[in-house]
């Protein structure tokens, strides 16, 4: 069993162009207000906010594999783990987390064991392939088949919204995904790219079920009162975060707090 959420921008301390439930350092905001933020957000699950555990994003497709060791890195500014967009973990009670303002968040979650993962995919994740990626390692270093992997796809950037210029859209065709579902031209110069499309067909090509596999409809540039939105917001915005931990069995703590 798991605990995973994905945060709105309401409810927290913020103000600005980061109001309110701004989640990430790397924003205009001030440390301690992201701090109050998480506090307020992780409440809720019962998880100290100094021992959540993020990279820093770098748009790439690596994973890392994150152990009892790599706890509270990431709860702190220049704490984080590493130089990743993928966290896994067979330990219960380990937070994993990672940021976004129209990337996607994709949850991992094996079916019938504790393995856990979540990666950050925009559009250069995405074109890397990384959540295919990350159901390969899963597989390969897990013995873990893909048909036991439940995967979900957090709000993100919707196809009306996100457009794209040429230079990008040729490395799109490039890779595969010229199709129309994937790939659409408004204009001269002029594109709508579908993350969560290509995505969830990434998944399903790596042996995921559908049936395993959940999209949020939700769009975070649509939805101005629920979101941050790096493209709409040119820049000047917060980060919600996505969250995913094991619950310990039958309630223990693995470890000394
Ligand atoms: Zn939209």
């Amino acid at each position: 069993m798991t605990d995973h959420a994905f945060s709105t921008r309401i409810g927290g301390c913020s103000t600005g162009p980061v109001a309110s439930l701004n989640m990430a350092f790397h924003t205009e905001d001030k440390e301690e207000n992201v701090l109050e933020n998480r506090r307020r957000f992780f409440k809720i699950f019962d998880q100290n906010v100094m021992e959540i555990i993020s990279a820093i994003q770098i748009h790439g497709a690596d994973l890392a594999v994150i152990g009892y060791d790599n706890l509270g890195q990431g709860a702190i500014p220049g704490s984080a783990v590493c130089h990743c967009d993928a966290l896994l973990t067979t330990e219960p009670e380990l937070a994993l987390t990672a940021y976004s303002a129209d990337c996607l968040l994709i949850y991992f979650a094996a079916i019938d064991t504790p393995l856990i993962a979540i990666a950050h995919a925009g559009r250069r994740g995405t074109l890397q392939g990384i959540a295919g990626k990350v159901i390969k390692a899963i597989n390969k270093e897990y013995n873990l088949s893909p048909d036991r992997i439940q995967a979900v796809l957090s709000p993100a950037i919707c196809k009306n919204c996100y457009t794209i210029n040429s230079e990008i859209a040729v490395d799109f065709e490039a890779a595969g995904w010229a199709d129309r579902n994937y790939l659409e031209q408004l204009s001269s110069g002029k594109w709508k790219l579908d993350l969560a499309a290509i995505n969830k067909t990434q998944l399903l090509e790596a042996g995921v079920k559908g049936e395993n596999l959940e999209i949020s409809p939700l769009c975070t540039s649509c939805r101005n009162d629920l979101f941050y939105s790096y493209r709409r917001d040119q820049g000047r915005t917060g980060r919600m975060i996505g969250f995913i931990r094991i619950r310990s069995s039958r309630g223990e703590k693995r470890f000394e707090r």
